[in-house]
């Protein structure tokens, strides 16, 4: 699984589509200061389905959005995809060879994600990438900071990471989910025998 492309449209500072291509191994991104070399980092995290503001390096979401400069006027939306190979099915064999992954956030506040051009929910993009180190939350890119935050850390944050690393948090989550179920029809159950010695 390596990362094929970006393409970026209206984010930070690229207001025009660009596409970025990448091989197998390792890349880098050279450029002066204030080129937009972290602004790359930012997309992947964003279509990633990354919420926080301040992981973004911004103030609200907006903020990705490119805001015009001198010359030029504010987009109206932001757009990221991002192709991944899935050569070896790492991400499931149902999606192909190669997955597309897209977010796009409008000013007005509308924002959509899509998994081969099919509309999904956040929480696909969540479950997609969970346990493969390429998630969000994984450690697949490593900003600013962060080895000092991750050294420094609480030991059960620093064990998320390994679960995480070790494929672990994926049972976790759906554990989690299952429990949420049960409690639910638990709920559904009380309700209906309610129902029943009312009606005897
Ligand atoms: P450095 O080497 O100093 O870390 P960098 O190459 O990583 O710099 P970035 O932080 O990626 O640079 O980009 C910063 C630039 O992006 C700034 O010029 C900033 O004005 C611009 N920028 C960030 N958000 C937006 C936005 N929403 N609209 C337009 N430009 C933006």
């Amino acid at each position: 699984m390596y990362l094929r492309s970006l393409e970026l449209q209206g984010f930070k500072s690229f207001p025009d589509k660009i596409k970025l291509h990448f091989d197998k191994g390792l890349t880098a991104v050279v450029g002066p200061n204030g080129s937009g070399k972290s602004n790359i980092g930012d997309a992947v995290r964003w279509v990633l389905g990354e919420q926080s503001t301040k992981t973004l390096r911004g103030n609200k979401m907006e903020d990705v959005i490119f805001s015009g400069t001198k010359t030029r006027k504010a987009m109206g939306f932001a757009a990221v995809t991002l192709e991944i190979s899935n050569e070896a099915g790492e991400l499931g064999e149902a999606y192909g060879a190669v997955v597309s992954v897209t977010r796009k956030l409008y000013r007005s506040g509308d924002s959509e994600y899509r998994i081969n051009g099919k509309n999904v929910r956040l929480k696909d993009v969540t479950e997609l990438f969970m346990d493969t180190g390429m998630g969000r939350d994984g450690y697949a890119i490593i900003g600013q900071g962060r080895i000092a935050e991750i050294v420094s850390a609480k030991s059960a944050d620093r064990r998320d990471i390994f679960e995480e690393a070790a494929g672990v948090s994926k049972f976790r989550y759906k554990k989690q989910e299952a429990q949420r179920k049960l409690d639910a029809a638990q709920e559904n159950l009380v309700r209906l025998q309610d129902i029943v010695s009312e009606l005897e």
